[in-house]
């Protein structure tokens, strides 16, 4: 059995429509490719946004079109105790603290400095509570982006990292994203910190996902290194566009997969990462599909 673990990690906010479907089989194949272990993990923290029974229909999608966990999918909605240990190291260590910024504070903070540089849509956090809330009540809970040397001297932090498709990345986390949210005013866990301690409890040694999820990973290194935990490998892949040339989503039109048939979906999906599928059968589409990915062991 080779060291490899990798995952597929949807958040249940609706049914795979084909863009999903591309993270989803490129995971499982590189999986395969390399004989290793492929994990489901629902990725439900935000329940807000979450959609009744998206998680069901997720797994019956993923089943349908041939691509089954090796073991039984985990739901980060019941995983909060892990990611509240995780927080408390921070805290203890000095790396997390309390801000009591609204969105509006930071607003008018970055603008105060001219800096508002909007990235995203997410402001770039000033550092306001860094020092303390001065007497404010705390909302959310941030982690430094700087090493801290002095009472007023900061290193910033850079990481450097390397995708298996994308080649060299570097990001200054604290220029770029500023100190970032690992629990939300409303006292849910940011998608950053549970990822983070999911990855490493759960063994995965290699992350494959969607191009749009790249930016974060630097964000993710940081807090690995922060809290002692080994790095994966990542793989970020083609994204499909929608009609406006903007990702595919929910948002701008994707609808779910079509179940009826799954080898189409699975083809559809297949050559957005480059491969071209003409076997008949669903099993060996995927068979063919493991033969033709490019990202072998030996890269
Ligand atoms: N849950 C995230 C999403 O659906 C993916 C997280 C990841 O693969 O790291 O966008």
């Amino acid at each position: 059995m080779s060291g490899y673990t990798g995952r597929f990690a949807p958040s249940p906010t609706g049914a795979l429509h084909a863009g999903s479907l591309v993270a989803a089989l490129a995971s499982w194949v590189d999986a395969r490719a390399h004989g290793g272990r492929w994990l489901v993990r629902i990725e439900d923290v935000d329940g807000p946004r979450c959609v009744p029974g998206a998680d069901r229909v997720i797994l019956q999608q993923l089943a349908a079109c041939g691509l089954h966990p090796d073991e039984p999918p985990v739901w980060q909605s019941q995983r909060g105790a892990l990611y509240e240990q995780a927080l408390q190291r921070l805290l203890e260590a000095g790396w997390a603290y309390p801000c009591a910024c609204s969105r509006k504070d930071v607003a008018e903070a970055l603008a105060a400095r001219q800096r508002a540089r909007p990235r995203h849509g997410e402001l770039v956090y000033p550092g306001t509570c860094r020092n303390g809330l001065q007497g404010r009540p705390a909302r959310a809970i941030r982690v430094l982006t700087a090493r801290r040397l002095g009472p007023d001297a900061w290193e910033p932090v850079r990481i450097d990292w390397q995708d298996r498709r994308l080649g060299a990345q570097a990001q200054d986390v604290e220029a770029e994203v500023g100190d970032f949210v690992l629990r939300r005013a409303d006292g849910l866990w940011a998608y950053q910190l549970a990822v983070v301690v999911d990855d490493a409890a759960q063994g995965v040694t290699d992350v494959v996902r969607g191009e749009d999820l790249a930016d974060n990973t630097a964000r993710q290194i940081h807090l690995q290194r922060l809290l002692g935990l080994p790095t994966p490998r990542y793989l970020h892949t083609p994204l499909v566009l929608g009609p406006n040339g903007e990702k595919l989503s929910k948002q701008n039109g994707a609808r779910p997969l079509d179940l009826a048939d799954p080898l189409h979906a699975v083809r559809e999906a297949a050559a957005v990462l480059g491969l071209r599928l003409d076997a008949p059968t669903l099993a060996e589409a995927l068979a063919q599909a493991v033969r033709q990915w490019p990202y072998r062991p030996a890269d």
